[in-house]
């Protein structure tokens, strides 16, 4: 018994070190599963490898009619239309995503700390999420368009 404990304690502060040493790494191990088939490079460089989309290049920018923004690669419903705003940025932009759509995690890339959000169904990479204060919820959805899916209602 005691020696269980003991390991246990040694197993749990190899943990606390690692975590201190590599949260970097642990953070980015999602877990990733390609769903569907006919993704392009582009999409996948995206999803995968976080990859962003040049702004103003998304037909769905445009996008103002009502329905329902799916996930590109396994299709979950992630976004309403209700939720869609011009944030003038040149993303498609959402103040905020349906309950459970999304998890998160905190991406420190190019030097800023970014909260990053990928899809709770398949775990690709959707778009980063910023505290701007400038609608509703207090929340900006940057989106890569390429990632999303739009289905008009009816
Ligand atoms: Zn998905």
């Amino acid at each position: 018994m005691k020696s269980f404990r003991r390991n246990f304690l040694k197993l749990l502060s190899l943990t606390c070190l690692s975590t201190l040493l590599f949260p970097y790494n642990l953070l980015r191990a999602v877990t990733k599963k390609i769903i569907n088939p006919n993704l392009t490079e582009k999409q996948k460089k995206i999803m995968l490898k976080e990859d962003t989309e040049r702004p103003y290049s998304s037909p769905l920018n445009q996008e103002k009619r009502e329905g329902f923004f799916h996930c590109a690669n396994c299709g979950a419903k992630l976004f309403a239309s209700t939720a869609k705003f011009d944030s003038g940025t040149g993303w498609p932009s959402f103040t905020e995503s349906l309950p459970g759509a999304f998890k998160t995690k905190i991406d420190y890339s190019f030097g800023m700390k970014r909260v990053e959000y990928h899809c709770a169904k398949c775990g690709v990479h959707h778009g980063h999420v910023f505290d701007d204060g400038s609608t509703s919820t207090q929340k900006r959805f940057c989106s890569n368009g390429l990632c999303l899916i739009f289905k008009p209602k009816n």
